[in-house]
């Protein structure tokens, strides 16, 4: 009787393991799913990134995690820059010039690879290395089309975490999804930026003008410093195109662009509005720093010294209309400001052409109008 209840004691001892092992496997799962989910639900190269390394670091409750992205043409590397993460900030991330690099020390992989921490193959992967001279590693590759798009990087001080001969299910479900997530990501960065792009001059275009100049306006309405608008046309730019060719024409507006661009300040917002006319959006202080500024650019474009493909000097000419909305209370909506303020930009570049062209005119200041308060309707 007494062999009985002890072979019964170890096997509900084994059981109880059992349970408690589904039970580990069941969390496991939820948090799994829990990460593909959010990695699924992600909208930005730069969520992805951050939301990658933070969840799977919780999740595989990992020592040491690192993304390598492939940057072949530090097309990543801008598009952080601007999204305000600097990939250099990040301790966790790593922008490969080329596939090679991997492909080199891990052949190309089609599944994770797990194993020791190898200094010589894996050092660069990691900003911050393991420091447990037996610490193992597991390399998730991030293939979609037959193109390697980088690797997410596992590693552990323990040397049993990541064996050569473990079952790999997760890894491997995990590789999958977070290669589509990248590359959908990435697909989804690209068009984003280019459709806002104007190709020839490599300046926004006016859609993405549209967009921003309510932002802006709303931000002056909200009391911020003031927002000047430049209307910037080039003078006789059809005589540069009779005189030099259509192809010269589309290099001097590519220069042009570029002038205007490196006068302004990163937050300043320039766009191409149609054939060789520019627009501007500069947060001022005052009216008269927004005409130093457009004066700036003008003198800018007619020293700068452009010639043609046989030596001829191509002289170019800007004429620019400024107008500028001062902060204050308000009534309206911001289209209608937008609309206005345009207008006046508009009109004062006419004045400017109408007075011998090369040269800046304001339409002075657009002051919206006051709110009516129950005071100010008595
Ligand atoms: P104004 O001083 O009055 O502005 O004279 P303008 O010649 O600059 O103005 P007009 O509107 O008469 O002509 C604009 C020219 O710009 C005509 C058009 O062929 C040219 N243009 C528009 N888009 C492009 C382009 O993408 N490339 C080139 N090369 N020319 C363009
Ligand atoms: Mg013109
Ligand atoms: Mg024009």
């Amino acid at each position: 009787m007494d062999e009985l209840n002890t072979e019964l004691r170890v096997l509900q001892s084994h059981l109880d393991n059992l349970i408690d092992c589904v039970r580990q496997n069941d969390i496991k799962l939820h948090r799994f799913q829990t990460l593909e989910m959010t990695m699924l639900s992600l909208n930005s190269l730069r969520e992805l990134i951050e939301q990658t390394l933070q969840d799977t670091r919780q999740v595989f409750e990992l020592d040491h995690v690192s993304l390598a992205l492939v940057d072949d043409k530090k097309e990543l590397r801008k598009f952080l820059e601007e999204d305000g993460l600097p990939p250099d900030q990040l301790a966790e991330l790593v922008l490969l010039e080329s596939a090679s690099a991997l492909e080199k020390s891990f052949g190309r992989l089609m599944r994770p690879y797990l194993g020791p921490f190898r200094r010589e193959h894996c050092g660069s992967l990691f900003k911050r290395l393991p420091t447990h001279p037996d610490a193992s590693f597991a390399l998730l590759p991030l293939y979609r089309r037959g193109r390697l798009l980088g690797s997410l990087n596992l590693a552990s001080e323990n040397p049993a975490r990541f064996g050569v001969s473990m079952a790999t299910d997760f890894l491997d479900r995990l590789s999958a999804v977070l290669s589509v997530c990248l590359e959908n990501t990435l697909n989804f960065e690209l068009l984003r930026r280019t459709s806002l792009i104007d190709p020839l001059t490599g300046v926004n275009n006016r859609r993405f003008f549209d967009q921003r100049i309510g932002e802006e306006i709303n931000r002056v309405l909200r009391g911020g410093s003031c927002l000047a608008c430049l209307f910037l046309d080039i003078d006789h730019f059809k005589r540069i195109n009779d005189t030099f060719g259509h192809q010269t024409g589309d290099l001097v507006l590519g220069e042009v662009a570029r002038g205007i661009r490196s006068l302004l300040r990163n937050n300043d917002v320039l766009a191409r509005y149609g054939g060789e006319e520019f627009i501007a959006l500069l947060e001022v202080s005052s009216e008269d720093k927004a005409m130093e500024v457009a004066e700036r650019i003008r003198l800018h474009v007619e020293r700068a010294d452009l010639t043609s493909r046989d030596g001829r000097r191509i002289p170019v000419h800007l004429s620019i209309g400024v107008a500028t909305m001062e902060p204050s209370q308000w009534a309206g909506d911001e289209k209608t400001y937008a609309a206005k303020l345009i207008d006046l930009a508009d009109r004062a570049l006419y004045l400017a052409k109408g007075r011998g062209r090369n040269r800046v005119v304001s339409a002075g200041l657009l002051r919206p109008e006051p709110r009516k308060t129950a005071a100010g309707t008595r």
